[in-house]
């Protein structure tokens, strides 16, 4: 998938989220994150754009504000229906050099001129214990927060890059609620492969430390940087839900629609 040229796009139909109206806070065509996930529609993070957070070609606080409302304005003249705002685009958004400023400006545009949308963000939760990061999270209505894996060797294999998990784990610990998104994919030879009984005990533990209000459980819907991976079969998508609802946690799967064949 191509990265975002703009600022605001959409809304795109989400299987989580409904009708979302897209915020890309990176800079235009460029993917830029801390993580190298196998599984990214945006391919594989590539040296220079690996993390860029003092870079140039950030959308200024003032330039995100003037496009969303602008595309807020279009919307309510149009009646068109929208769920949510979400912060998301190809790469992570809280790298944001001014995510803060970013966030409260926003939230300022969303309760003057949509107050019924709820401001949502996805996160890849590597910058959850920055201060300005959690004061800039804080803005949000809600903050779907990426955890994959509970142990450093399929963390690694899955995220490729980015803090270990116990550095992920504090960072997300003490924030406003958060929903935990949590990708499951597997491989023909299962080398890389968070789905089955070893990773899942894992990623049970740490789940059960960040006080989550609610988990995502889903799988791949879209062409991945790792040609060889495939989605998890939405039966065994249920058990690991179930075993999250057992640990007494809310959980929800969200199963291909089909757009992306293996
Ligand atoms: S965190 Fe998101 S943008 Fe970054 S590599 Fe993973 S899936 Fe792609």
């Amino acid at each position: 998938m191509p990265p975002q040229e703009r600022i605001v796009y959409g809304p795109v139909r989400s299987r989580r989220l409904g009708r979302s109206l897209g915020i890309n806070l990176l800079p235009a065509g460029t993917k830029v994150c801390n993580m190298n996930c196998v599984y990214c529609q945006y391919g594989w993070t590539r040296g220079a754009t690996r993390y860029r957070a003092h870079g140039t070609g950030w959308p200024t606080a003032q330039a995100v504000a003037t496009a969303v409302a602008g595309r807020l304005t279009r919307a309510a003249e149009t009646n068109e229906l929208i769920d949510r705002i979400t912060v998301a685009g190809h790469g992570e958004p809280t790298l944001h050099p001014e995510f803060e400023d970013v966030s409260t400006r926003l939230r300022e545009v969303r309760d003057r001129l949509a107050p019924g949308i709820p401001i949502a963000i996805l996160s890849n939760s590597t910058t959850a214990g920055w201060s300005a990061v959690r004061r800039g999270l804080a803005v949000y209505d809600e903050r779907y927060m990426k955890l994959d894996a509970g142990d450093p060797i399929t963390y690694a294999r899955i995220n490729g890059a980015g803090p270990s998990v116990t550095r992920i784990v504090d960072g997300l610990q003490g924030l406003p609620p958060i929903i935990i998104q949590s990708m499951f994919v597997t491989e023909e030879t299962h080398q890389v492969d968070n789905s089955t009984e070893g990773p899942v005990t894992e990623w049970l533990k740490v789940l059960e430390l960040v006080h989550a209000v609610a988990v995502h459980i889903y799988t791949l819907d879209r062409a991945p940087a790792l040609e060889s991976l495939r989605p998890v079969p939405r039966r065994r998508l249920r058990e690991i839900a179930e075993h999250v609802r057992a640990a007494g946690i809310p959980a929800e799967v969200f199963a291909a629609r089909g757009s992306f064949r293996a």
